[in-house]
């Protein structure tokens, strides 16, 4: 961690009512608090235009007005599509064009927001189902923290389970933090505790949960430890979110086992999303 991990700066409310202007295909808004995790990791909240709508688990393209220009980024909604704010979280990439910038938002500045939402990660392109798992790695939780916030999703399932895989503990505090705060939900927290299982697990430190998300489902300690049955196409439901190696992997994996891949208009057992492009 640097100097910067865990520390939070939070608007005064003359900053968070800054007026924001609008024109073009973005919305300009203003950056409300900002909290950095660790060397590579922090997260952000901003102004959220009213009309700007989207669909738990969307992503946007969002980024910075450089030399005059927009300078910009697809990013997962980790705020849910009912909050006033918006919440972005993270990667800090070595080197980046955006994150090298991004990495140093301060309250009161604004931020670029593309008004088209889109992605594949919505409960639209999958079958009904008993359970709903959300593999990610890194940032890649970012859009199933909309997703668990969703009060109708719990309506579908009988349990959510979300897989948060990192390579140190210190990576997976948002995943830690995203699921306290639904737990602690005053109108839908009760059903989140009753409902949704976290596995958070890293694979360079020790901690209770190690290992790869494909290695712990192919040797079932996945199930073991969350005592539920080995996948299964007939009654589950999986989402990815994660680097292009574990999309590419996990993928295999769920089509060995009768998965297939859904879509809006062909909705099936299994949606995916890359969490970056590999350059
Ligand atoms: C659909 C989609 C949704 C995305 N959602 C998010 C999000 O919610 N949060 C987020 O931080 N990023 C997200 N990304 C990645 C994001 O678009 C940028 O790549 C990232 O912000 C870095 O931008 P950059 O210009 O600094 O570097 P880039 O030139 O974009 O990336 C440089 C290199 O950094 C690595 N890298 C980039 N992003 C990540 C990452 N998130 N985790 C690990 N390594 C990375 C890759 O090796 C990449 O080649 C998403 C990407 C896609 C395609």
């Amino acid at each position: 961690m640097t100097d910067a991990a865990n520390t939070t700066m939070t608007a005064q409310p003359a900053e968070a009512a800054a007026p924001r202007k609008s024109g073009g295909a973005f919305n300009r808004e203003t950056v409300l608090e900002v909290q950095h995790y660790t060397d590579r990791l922090f997260r952000f909240r901003t102004t959220r235009d009213p009309a700007f709508r989207f669909i738990n688990g969307q992503f946007a393209m969002i980024g910075l007005e450089v030399e005059g220009k927009p300078l910009l980024r697809a990013y997962s909604m980790a705020s849910a599509n009912y909050e006033d704010d918006l919440e972005f979280f993270s990667i800090k990439a070595p080197n980046g064009p955006l994150t090298s910038r991004l990495q140093h938002l301060k309250v009161g500045d604004i931020v670029l927001v593309g008004r088209k939402p889109t992605g594949t990660l919505v409960q639209s392109s999958l079958l009904p189902g008993k359970r709903l798992y959300m593999f990610s790695t890194g940032t890649g939780i970012a859009p199933f923290s909309s997703v668990i916030k969703d009060p109708e999703v719990y309506d579908l399932y009988d349990h959510l389970i979300l897989v948060h895989g990192c390579r140190q503990i210190a990576e997976l505090q948002y995943g830690f933090d995203i699921v306290k705060a639904a737990r602690e939900n005053e109108f839908f927290g009760d059903v989140v505790t009753e409902k949704l299982i976290h596995y958070p697990t890293v694979t360079r430190e020790p901690f209770k949960y190690q290992g790869r998300a494909t290695d712990l489902i192919e040797n079932g300690k996945l199930f073991a430890d969350i005592g539920q049955p080995p996948l299964n196409p007939a009654e589950d439901r999986v989402m990815i979110c994660g680097s292009p190696g574990l999309l590419r992997d996990l993928v295999k994996m769920l089509q060995d086992r009768g998965f297939r891949e859904g879509s809006s208009g062909d909705p099936a057992t299994y949606v995916i999303e890359k969490a970056f492009v590999e350059q």
